[in-house]
């Protein structure tokens, strides 16, 4: 019988490279009422192998770093097994001490999910698995009585939940300093695995002392950097304090650990800023130097062949175009067909950018945003890069002054084929706006349905070409192409539909 005495995991909606596009995650927030479980799995999140033993062979960034903590802190990788959801049954059994479970929106009310599901009216499918999954761990802990611990993202969601799901303890915030201890004591004899304490708060961990991860990522995610030092009151980054950029080495072996496990050889950079790696200004200027030379290691001494990135603010691009346009030719050098970033343009509004996240702006001020947005993404998309920008949509302190501002600004973006997808206001327990109060479809007003159809409108005005990018990316994959393509029709249908039952939304200019 295996000795599992750790075994960790996370549901369905997690266990998945989405056919190695990022945006296609964004699946798990859809409801199931218009995008069924069958094509849900099928098209988009086509579940991730397992070895005849049950462990994944490869796992979210989030399970694979707590793996190398646990690891890093003297438990043997004999203990530790980072398992497929589906076959718990093989690796939990009377020697199982602990089931940590990493999750990122386990109730669906993230901004990206409670847009969907609020609209469409719903349960959206991170909602349904994690359910799911719960529901199992529930029926094996009665029967071998170990702890069941949760971290990840979305931890602070089940605060006031942990008695139905079963859970004993909560890791809100980074882990590495919580793990070792809180795992040690579940798992030591003396102490009979009992603690009183339920929730801890993880501490903002030293770059030093975040361990190499030992197992390949889903979707070869490899960290660069954590936090985010511009300070948006809305976001949860925000709480992870000043950026702080991973030693070249760390990264360097993370990368090369990813791209064993990667299927086309491709990479994307983890970070909430990644134009930023490197940088020590107190300005927010990039540092080329450092990003050319992260780079260049990735491509030369890991060697990828091509390199994505997640999240990134747009000042940099503004503010520096010609390192962009050099950037992109040596992508283009190195094979690169599609470029492209996930930024926050949030809103047009200077004022709220100075009210709610001024740092975003920065270098340059909350009055000259508009502009800065504006400049970046044309400088992106004269280079071919298509980003996918969110707006925040429901922000208390806006009203329709603040809403005209943003409806010009994606007025003026609209000939950009970059993606503009508008998220609903979410209140998140680990923010400071955690006692506003959350906005939904219902709450909507003619000002937020006109921001909302604008994006929309554009969205699918470049969808087309938008598509090609993605389908020369996907390669044959037949498949998931036509998934992509009838989900289009399918929002074009809504769209349409929409403005028909809503002509007193969408008369607002
Ligand atoms: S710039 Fe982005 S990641 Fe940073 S605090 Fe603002 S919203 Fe969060």
């Amino acid at each position: 019988m295996a000795r599992a005495e750790i075994v960790l995991t996370s549901d369905l909606s997690l266990t998945s490279d989405y056919n190695g596009i990022p945006y296609v995650g964004f699946g798990a927030c859809l409801p199931q009422n218009i995008c069924p479980h069958w094509i849900y799995f099928k098209f988009f999140c086509p579940l991730e192998p397992a070895y005849p033993d049950g462990t994944l062979v490869r796992a979210t960034l989030g399970l694979r770093t707590i793996e190398a903590t646990c690891i890093q802190s003297g438990f043997s990788r004999e203990q530790v097994k980072v398992t497929h959801s589906l076959y718990l049954d093989k690796l939990i059994n009377k020697n199982t001490k602990i089931v940590g479970i990493s999750a990122e929106d386990p109730l669906g009310i993230g901004p990206a999910t409670s847009t969907w599901s609020t609209i469409f009216k719903g349960i959206p499918h991170n909602r349904i698995e994690y359910f799911r999954l719960m529901r199992k761990v529930k029926e094996l802990k009665n029967k071998y009585g170990f702890k069941v611990v949760m971290g990840g993202p979305g931890a602070w969601e089940v605060e006031a939940h942990m008695d139905k799901f079963g859970i004993d303890h909560l890791v809100i915030g980074e882990g590495e300093y919580v793990i070792p201890e809180l795992f040690s004591q579940l798992a030591s004899p003396e102490n009979n695995g009992s603690l009183d304490r339920r929730v801890f708060y993880g501490r903002q961990v030293k770059p030093k002392d975040v361990p190499l991860i030992q197992g390949p990522a889903l979707g070869t995610y490899t960290e660069i950097s954590r936090g985010c030092g511009r300070g948006c009151k809305f976001c949860a980054p925000n709480t992870a304090g000043k950026m702080r950029d991973f030693p070249l080495e760390k990264i360097l072996h993370d990368a090369k650990i990813n791209a064993k496990g990667s299927r086309d050889n491709s990479m994307c950079l983890q970070s909430e800023d990644v134009f930023l790696y490197g940088s020590n200004s107190k300005h927010f200027y990039p540092d080329e130097d450092a990003i050319m030379n992260l780079y260049k290691t990735l491509f030369e001494d890991v060697g990828i062949s091509r390199v994505f990135v997640t999240h990134s603010t747009l000042a940099p691009m503004a503010f520096d175009p010609d390192f962009f346009e050099r950037l992109t030719k040596y992508l283009r050098s190195k094979g690169h067909r599609y470029y492209g970033c996930q930024p926050g343009i949030e809103t047009g509004c200077s004022k709220t950018i100075e009210e709610i996240m001024h740092g975003k702006a920065l270098p340059f001020s909350s009055e000259e945003y508009p502009d800065m947005i504006y400049d970046a993404l044309r400088t992106c998309a004269n280079l071919g890069w298509t980003n996918v920008c969110t707006l925040v949509s429901g922000l208390p302190s806006e009203g329709p002054d603040e809403m005209k501002d943003t409806i010009e600004l994606i007025k003026r973006l609209d000939a950009f084929p970059h993606l503009y997808i508008p998220l609903f206001f979410v209140p998140m327990q680990v923010t400071s706006m955690k006692n506003s109060r959350a906005f939904i479809a219902d709450n909507m007003t003619p000002y937020h349905a006109r921001i909302l159809l604008d994006c929309w409108r554009h969205n699918i005005k470049h969808m087309d070409r938008n598509y090609r990018v993605v389908a020369s990316e996907i390669g044959h994959k037949a498949i998931v192409k036509m998934g992509i393509r009838a989900m289009i029709e399918v929002l074009k249908a809504y769209i349409r539909y929409y403005e028909r039952r809503h002509p007193e939304l969408v008369m607002v200019h």
